[in-house]
């Protein structure tokens, strides 16, 4: 098979081609037929996260061996499967759930495998699918396609996934203002399901005008560019001068994380999820007396991806693919990524 792998931090992805696996017991060989360009992708192509402070968490102490091949939001067909797999036949259409786990752990459990003590998540701690074979563990981790749009289905596995655990956490205090920061990949996700998910008001902030548009498209109330130095007044002014009841910050960095708490009303819920990084001073104070909750929101389970799947069957929610890359351009992929050329996701189609 052949496939586009990270051999190291910032080091070209190298094109390869190694033997195919032979599935066997649970496992499943699916012929990869679309994967999604995540931003997180980038993190592990770039070695890790910026901790702030001029510290850097690298992937590898997080557990990380290189090289790898990334790749966790994957769409493809039933190929070839061992002696144990019930319900699936050849030619199937599926998605495949990334977030693997022990499946040992108190998260794992309860069914939260991508809030596994020692995951084992596919594209990042185990091969995925920048290849045109991806071998899945379990049969367990796929979920049929039955009529979804197989490039469209690849942004449920992770960027709807994670968006809809971000803005189900948002929810918690019934908002009726929910900024939204970032209408990247995720971001744009997030408008979408919010719409669907909460009865709010829609705030959505970028620093990409093109970007926000789409946004509007897609079901923001409100728009702003945060390159605007009264970004914040203007939040808070939109939210009847009281300020806003969630904020889910799809960048996370200083800037966006400092904001979300400027705006954040009493009562206040702001969700973190983007891993752009850095770090932040914090008014202890504020927290009490505001009664503010700051929480993470990380990936999302099997059941969440397969009602997400429920949900772009009926249309509700309608992925965003707007760039196409063959797999020996996974560099270009990446690199377009990263210079913000990618509106919505970006899938390889090998
Ligand atoms: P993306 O590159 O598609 O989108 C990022 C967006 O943020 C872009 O629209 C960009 O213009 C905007 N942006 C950048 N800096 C900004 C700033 N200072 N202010 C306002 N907007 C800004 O990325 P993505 O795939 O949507 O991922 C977003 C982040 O979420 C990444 O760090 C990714 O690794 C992370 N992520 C987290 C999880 C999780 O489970 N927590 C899952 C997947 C991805
Ligand atoms: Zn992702």
């Amino acid at each position: 098979m052949k496939s586009s792998r990270i051999i190291g931090p910032n080091e070209p992805l190298q094109f390869v081609e190694i033997d195919t696996p032979i599935p066997i017991g649970t496992q499943v060989l699916v012929k990869v037929k679309s994967v999604g360009v995540c931003h997180s992708d980038l993190h592990l192509w770039e070695g890790g996260y910026d901790l702030g402070d001029g510290k850097f968490m690298k992937v590898t102490d997080r557990g990380v061996k290189y090289p790898v091949t990334p790749g966790h939001e994957i769409v493809g067909t039933v190929e070839e499967f061992g002696d144990n797999v019930k319900g699936y036949a050849k030619g199937d259409q599926v998605l495949v759930y990334p977030w693997v786990g022990c499946g040992q752990c108190p998260a794992c459990k309860v069914e939260n495998e991508n809030l596994c003590d020692a995951p084992k998540s596919l594209g990042v701690f185990q091969d995925g699918g920048y290849s045109d074979y991806s071998l899945i563990p379990h049969f367990k981790y796929l979920a049929k396609l039955d009529g979804v749009d197989p490039e469209s289905a690849t942004s449920l596995a992770c960027s709807g996934l994670t968006a809809y655990t971000a803005i189900k956490k948002s929810n918690q205090n019934f908002p009726e203002f929910l900024v939204i920061i970032g209408a990247g990949g995720l971001g744009l996700m997030g408008v979408q399901i919010a719409k669907y998910v909460t009865k709010s008001k829609i705030i959505c902030v970028d620093i990409d005008e093109q970007k926000l548009n789409i946004a509007k498209e897609m079901g923001a109330d409100f728009i702003i560019n945060s390159k605007d130095p009264d970004t914040a007044e203007k939040i808070i002014s939109i939210c009847n001068g009281k300020g806003a009841d969630s904020v889910v910050d799809f960048v996370n960095a200083p800037l966006t994380a400092k904001m979300g708490l400027t705006v954040l009303r009493k009562r206040g819920n702001l969700v973190l999820v983007g891993l752009f990084g850095g770090s932040l001073e914090l008014s202890l104070v504020t927290i009490p007396l505001k009664s503010i909750t700051i929480q993470g929101a990380y990936t999302g389970n099997y059941s969440d991806m397969v009602e997400l799947l429920n949900l772009a069957r009926k249309g509700i929610i309608n992925p965003m693919i707007s760039k196409r890359y063959s797999l020996g351009d996974a560099n270009s992929a990446l690199n377009d990524l990263k210079a913000r050329k990618i509106i919505g996701r970006a899938v390889i189609n090998p």
